[in-house]
């Protein structure tokens, strides 16, 4: 395709894109194709001629399309959202157009410093003081792991990238078990071990981290020998929207000399919204803190907006310049990449400065508060609704239920409902356990979701539960 045929191409995409949002609630919610489908209507062989880009569309929408999964659809209840406004796809748009590798200053500075401003944009947006600077890491994954480094890198004194970890006793770091998987995979990536991932026990309605065993688990491993580096706190679990008391790990933290990474990938989002903030109180103690604009105020997938306290102790982990990396002759500017495990960059700031203009932060707060009212009111109908029983309360817009019977398998009868409720396609729910128990979460998030949608999940539960005797 020549540039020259490309505007007639980005109509068609554009009203695509604007007809597919408008009559997305006609759709079943989870793709009702079965594994492979997708697979076998693509030919195994790639093409060695150039093909029409007519025909190329028309696969999009007899292939591609019904194998979709549809996230922005306003009966999406399952997992946590994920969001794409408008505006910020426009932008992406021009990202796309534009395709520059945003690793240095230099290589785009509007990139690097748009992304300084509209972090800080966001840092105010949420009530975190100044003390915080921003980047936009790929992933929460990715913000993680670079916490996960920075803490082993301060409790080996800047030793493990050169000397490795065998010349030094065992890192140790600390959570609970409602921490996302991706605290995990950092630990394993960053080569301390999943042996030295300390589970520290829960209490309370909030599943939070009991304090008391934290510091005593900390305090047991240095009398041990070992090396306390840093402990990972979660604001809205992914599987019941567990939080930690910040404030209290927070003065573990600091009375023991270790860093606070906090976890709030999706629950961060709320924090526009001033009343929520006391939720995770004590979190200006952070070292880190990790959320995704992509889940819930609507920058879509990529990125992930990681504060940090000291970009000094960041840099000092990852930062590395080869000769063809340095910037000569200027002083006091930011290379992201110096912040980050990968070094190409994509222009990921430009969509949140869309977003962020085009709806104001009231029209972000606006969309949460509705989320959550709307989420409480139905939980409120299911709790008051003969043979169901709620599992957990509502953290934001979270909580979880499970169907009851008697003299029946309820894990595998709540099974049986999650399946049947996602094959029907009017709604889409997942499930979790708590406490060994399955329980059905909901949660709702999308965008142009109403009222309406989100009370219309208690005529498809209940309607379905009654098939299912
Ligand atoms: C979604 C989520 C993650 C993972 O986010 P990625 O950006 O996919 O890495 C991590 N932690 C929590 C609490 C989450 O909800």
């Amino acid at each position: 395709m020549k540039w020259d045929e490309f505007a007639g191409w980005g109509h068609k995409v554009s009203d695509w894109a604007q007809e597919y949002h408008q009559t997305i609630g006609e759709r079943p919610v989870r793709a009702q194709t079965q594994p492979g489908d997708i697979l076998n209507a693509l030919p195994v062989n790639p093409p060695d001629a150039p093909e029409a880009m007519e025909d190329i569309f028309q696969d999009f929408e007899d292939i591609v399309m019904p194998g979709m999964t549809h996230w922005q659809h306003p009966r999406f209840f399952a997992y946590f959202p994920t969001n794409a406004t408008p505006p910020s796809v426009l932008a992406e748009y021009l990202v796309a157009t534009l395709t520059a590798q945003c690793m240095l200053w230099q290589t785009s500075p509007a990139a690097t410093e748009m992304e300084t401003r509209v972090l800080d944009w966001l840092r105010q947006g949420m009530g975190l003081p100044d003390a915080f600077s921003g980047v936009i890491q790929d992933s929460a994954s990715g913000a993680t792991l670079a916490a996960v480094l920075t803490m082993r890198e301060r409790a080996l004194n800047w030793q493990g990238n050169t000397k490795g970890l065998s010349a030094h006793s065992a890192v140790r770091v600390y959570a609970s078990n409602e921490v996302h998987t991706s605290i995990d995979r950092a630990i394993w990536i960053a080569g301390i071990g999943e042996d030295n991932l300390v589970r520290i026990p829960i209490q309370g309605p909030n599943r939070a981290m009991d304090t008391e065993a934290l510091r005593q688990a900390i305090q047991a491993d240095r009398a041990a020998g070992l090396q306390p580096a840093g402990i990972i706190a979660c604001v809205g679990g992914t599987g019941v929207g567990a939080t930690d008391d910040i404030a209290a790990v927070a003065q573990v933290a600091q009375d023991e000399g270790l860093y606070l990474h906090v976890d709030a990938a999706w629950a961060g989002n709320a924090m526009v919204c001033p009343e929520f903030r006391p939720m995770w109180a004590g979190v200006e103690q952070a070292d880190s803190i990790v959320f995704n604009p992509y889940k819930w105020i609507g920058g879509q997938f990529d990125g992930s907006v990681h504060f940090v306290r000291s970009p000094e102790d960041l840099t000092r982990t990852l930062a590395i310049s080869p000769e063809y990396l340095k910037t000569h002759g200027q002083d006091g500017i930011i290379n992201y990449s110096e912040w980050s495990v990968p070094l190409g960059r994509r222009f990921r700031a430009l969509k949140l400065w869309f977003l962020i203009r085009a709806y104001g932060l009231d029209g972000l707060r606006e969309r949460i508060r509705n989320h959550v009212a709307w989420s409480r009111k139905l939980h409120d109908k299911l709790a008051a609704t003969q043979g169901f029983e709620i599992v957990t309360s509502p953290m934001w817009s979270l909580w979880s239920f499970r169907l009851i019977r008697k003299d029946v398998d309820l894990d595998a009868l709540n099974l049986r409902l999650v399946n049947a409720i996602n094959n029907d396609g009017r709604i889409y729910l997942t499930q979790t356990r708590v406490d060994g128990k399955l329980a059905i979460r909901f949660q709702c998030g999308q965008f142009d979701t109403t009222e309406q949608d989100v009370m219309m999940a208690h005529d498809v539960i209940t309607e379905i539960a009654e098939r299912l005797s």
